[in-house]
């Protein structure tokens, strides 16, 4: 059964909603006057976009709770959705049960996941889930509850989710399961929902990178043998790095500023200045 991500709704205008805010925050107007000035435009969107965006790249952080995201998922392996419902903070989800849905004939979609595929075990995969439906339905036939019946369900079994999320912790759980180090599909589910955003939200989606992105840390905090390992590691420094130069700062180790350097910053024209 193919993934399947679908943003269902969302806070009505994102942009406006994270600008009043911040605006509230830093501005003498009450929320009132901020919403008058937005709807007699005063404040353009163009200027709301950029006010945003200033405010995206600075620590704080708590306006972005008050946008929300809602995504119906379906398709992915109770395997993914164990991980999945262990976000827990602004965050809300409703998943198909398998109390109240009881499989017929034994049959019930599941994933096979790529790499069972590769190494040629495909067929010894399904048999297996086969043998499990065959047993499960065993039990429903004889007159065994579906929520006691589940217990013979694989990992591999689908299920579904409508979930609502606000956009902090949307970025948070880009943080963590963008990074390579995160499972495949949870890394698929997220690009999902990132592709869904961006349709909508470009500006948003943005934000929606690896802990590593050039929006987000900057610089890899895995361990240094997981930066090695991982592929786009290269791209980004790994924290050691910083604490190296941190450290080599603190010791008076840095590389002097030299006259050279000097005359560099001195000189008129930087674009004509010798090379170094
Ligand atoms: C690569 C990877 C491997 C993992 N492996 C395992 C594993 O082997 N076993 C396992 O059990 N789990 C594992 N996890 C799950 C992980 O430990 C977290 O439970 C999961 O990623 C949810 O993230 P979160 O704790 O940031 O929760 P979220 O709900 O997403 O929390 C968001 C943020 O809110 C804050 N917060 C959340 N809860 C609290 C709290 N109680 N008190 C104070 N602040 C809080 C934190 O700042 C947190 O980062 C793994 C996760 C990843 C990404």
């Amino acid at each position: 059964m193919p993934i399947e991500v679908r943003l269902t709704d969302h806070t009505t205008d994102p942009i406006r909603t994270l600008y009043t805010a911040f605006r509230v925050c830093y501005s003498a107007f009450t929320p009132a006057q901020i919403e008058a000035r937005i709807e007699d435009e005063r404040i353009t969107h163009d200027q709301m976009r950029e006010f945003v965006e200033a405010r995206l790249a600075t620590g704080h952080t708590s306006p972005l709770q008050q946008v929300w995201f809602e995504f119906g998922i379906s398709g992915v392996s109770r395997a993914f959705s164990h991980q999945f419902v262990r976000h827990h903070m602004g965050i809300s989800f409703e998943q198909q049960s398998q109390r109240y849905v009881t499989y017929k004939d034994g049959s019930f979609p599941y994933t096979v996941p790529d790499s069972i595929r590769r190494a040629g075990k495909s067929e010894a995969f399904e048999q297996a889930i086969e043998t499990a439906g065959r047993a499960y339905q065993e039990l429903i036939d004889a007159g065994v509850p579906a929520e006691d019946a589940r217990f013979l369900l694989p990992n591999a079994t689908s299920t579904n989710f409508k979930v609502s999320v606000n956009y902090l912790e949307l970025l948070h759980i880009a943080d963590q399961r963008l990074c390579t180090r995160a499972q495949w599909e949870f890394r698929k589910v997220v690009s999902l929902m990132r592709a869904e955003v961006k349709r909508r939200f470009p500006e948003l989606a943005r934000y929606m990178q690896p802990k590593c992105g050039e929006f987000r840390l900057g610089y890899c905090d895995e361990s240094y043998a997981d930066w090695e390992a991982c592929p786009i590691g290269r791209k980004r420094p790994h924290k050691t790095t910083l604490f190296e130069l941190y450290a080599r700062s603190q010791q008076g180790q840095l590389d002097e500023l030299r006259d050279n350097d000097y005359q560099v910053i001195e000189s008129e024209q930087l674009s004509e200045s010798e090379p170094y």
